[in-house]
This record gives structure tokens, sequence and C-alpha cells, in this order.
């Protein structure tokens, strides 16, 4: 699908619509001081093997699309469920 890169919508801050840039969210690398990387370092080390089976099977056709919102007025970002969608780009 395609996005347009301003829309306008609810803006949580401001109690209003206002309109809103998106950006693509990105998953970034896991900090090694989080809790669930301490917790997957902790269960992984030692005798035991690797506790989580590589998933088999086909790979899913469509993908999670995570977005930010971020208002124009106030700039305080937020996000909404994402969707999914097998093709998206956003619109200049
Ligand atoms: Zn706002």
């Amino acid at each position: 699908m395609k996005m347009p890169h301003n829309i306008k919508t609810y803006c949580p801050t401001c109690q209003v619509h206002t309109l809103h840039e998106v950006e693509r969210v990105r998953k970034r690398k896991a900090s090694e001081l989080k809790w669930g990387q301490r917790r997957f370092r902790r269960v992984t080390s030692g005798y035991g093997g690797f506790p989580r089976p590589k998933p088999e099977g086909r790979e899913k056709p469509t993908k999670r699309i995570p977005l930010r919102y971020r208002c124009r007025t106030c700039k305080k970002a937020h996000q909404k469920p994402c969707f999914r969608a097998k093709k998206f780009e956003l619109e200049e």
C-alpha cells in the first residue's frame, strides 16, 4: 500500500486532530543491559543448548508495518496498533 507522508489524525497530547508526520520504525539492536536480553543470555549460556527452536514452515506473505506519528504542532510522537501489508511505501 501507499501512504501519504503527512496525515491528519488525532493527537493524544493536543486532544484534537492535527497534521502528523509519518515515519517508519526500524527494529534496533537489543541492548545488552535490557531485561529480556539479560534473561536470554542467562538461559542460553552453559550446557543445555539453544532453548528456542528456529521457526519452521513458510514465510508469512505479509509483514508488520510499525509506524510512528509525530504531531506537527507539539512535536510529540505516538504509535498506533500496527497493521500488515505485503508492500508498503511512504509517498512524498
Ligand atoms: Zn500534538
